[in-house]
């Protein structure tokens, strides 16, 4: 076998949903909705397959045309910034392959790329492929651990400057985070954009849940920030953004001259995306385009509906005597597991036994939040769970009392 694949044969998704399936009543775990997507991006898919023959062919390697140009129409009036349909976006299979024709075609062995902890669990693998190296930077939660918001979880901007070395080539970051919840905030983004600006690196911003923000939180688009556009490679999903992650439809939106690369990748390695699920991708975002902003717009709909499943898992949560973080945005909510009402049910390097009891025998379906980290800093946060709020339901809401 190739070196490469040493030490990331480990996969969380793969294990967990093994685990759920052979032992969970009720799962929370992977993030993904249990519910349709909207009538209007069914029909378009439904519309396409139905089109005729050239529907089910291949399409442009780089994106459908009818997908580009949606996207860069919706995303230029959102960034600021007219976008290019055929230079400035690459679609991929899900926001997954943007993110490793991101890495495979900007890191050499050899460069450092910070990444904020705690992160979606593939931005570590995808760098040690490309040769890279990875500098983590913990957000940290502020003050006494009385906290109940992700947003005081913060980097502090003297550890962040201090990441930074000659061979920093990227930094990643995820707005609305996973597993957290947080959003970061303008001022934030600002203090990061400056770095990057100052040091002269790339930011990947994987922006995948962008429309799912609560209680009066606001998404920022980093490439919107002045002289971001040409360092930010802004990800997406047509899985997260239209709740149909079985589609695989993600992208990339930065300026041509980082695409170009990406695009080298894409066209050496997946070369093409599905076409009929472009083509709904595509009338989704031409519908939103009509509608944004009002309430018939789906990325209203959507967190106005997540909202209540939101609030709905703390209440749980907290009448089974746990406090959970409140997400700013997102599909997830995670809790410090250690106590229950106060008490300390375990600690240390005891989390992973009350963590199986919780799923094998209780038979609810969650994720540690150590995943979420790297092995230096993961132990520090053992005693959280990530719950995905996406999927509660009337039947999740009695099963919790039974607990
Ligand atoms: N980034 C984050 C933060 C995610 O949670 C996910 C999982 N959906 C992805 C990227 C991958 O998205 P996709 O399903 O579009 O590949
Ligand atoms: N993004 C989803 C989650 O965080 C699914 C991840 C996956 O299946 N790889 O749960």
């Amino acid at each position: 076998h190739a070196n490469r694949t040493n030490g990331i044969d480990k996969n969380v998704w793969v294990e967990f949903t093994q685990l759920a399936a052979a032992y969970s009543k009720v799962n929370l775990g992977q993030g993904f909705p249990d519910f349709a997507p909207p009538k209007f991006v069914q029909e378009a898919f439904c519309h396409a397959l139905n089109e005729g023959p050239m529907m089910h062919q291949y399409t442009r390697a780089f994106g459908h045309v009818p997908l580009v140009k949606s996207l860069a129409k919706f995303f230029s009036r959102v960034i600021g910034h007219e976008i290019d349909p055929l230079e400035d976006i690459l679609v991929t299979v899900g926001a997954y392959q943007a993110l490793f024709s991101a890495f495979q075609a900007l890191i050499n062995e050899g460069d450092e790329v910070i990444i904020v902890e705690p992160f979606f669990d593939c931005y570590q693998p995808m760098v040690k492929m490309a040769g890279g190296q990875p500098v983590y930077i913990p957000l940290r939660p502020k003050g006494d651990g009385s906290v109940l918001s992700s947003g005081d979880w913060v980097l502090s901007p003297e550890e962040l400057a201090s990441k930074f070395t000659p061979r920093t080539k990227a930094l990643v970051i995820n707005t609305p985070n996973n597993p957290l919840g947080k959003v970061y905030k303008t001022e934030e983004l600002q203090m990061i954009a400056d770095l990057c600006i100052k040091h002269d690196v790339l930011v990947i911003s994987d922006e995948v849940y962008e429309w799912l923000t609560y209680d009066g939180a606001k998404h920022v688009k980093i490439a919107s920030l002045p002289g971001m556009w040409e360092r930010t490679i802004t990800i997406g999903s047509g899985g997260k953004t239209f709740s149909a992650t079985g589609w695989k439809v993600g992208w990339a939106i930065s300026s041509g001259h980082i695409i170009k690369h990406m695009k080298t990748i894409h066209q050496n390695t997946v070369y093409h995306c599905a076409t009929p699920a472009q083509e709904a991708v595509a009338r989704g975002f031409e519908r939103e385009y009509e509608v944004f902003g009002t309430p018939e717009s789906y990325f209203q709909q959507l967190p106005a509906m997540l909202h209540h499943k939101k609030n709905k898992l703390a209440s749980l949560l907290k009448s089974v005597g746990l406090k959970p973080i409140m997400p700013e945005g997102g599909y997830f909510m995670t809790a410090d597991f250690s106590s229950i009402n106060g008490s300390t049910v375990f600690s240390g390097k005891w989390w992973f036994i009350t963590f199986t009891w919780f799923v094998c025998v209780q038979g609810l379906a969650t994720i540690p939040v150590s995943a979420f980290y790297s092995p230096e800093h993961g132990k520090e946060f053992d005693k959280y769970i990530r719950f995905c709020f996406v999927k509660i339901s009337l039947l999740v809401s009695l099963f919790f009392p039974l607990i």
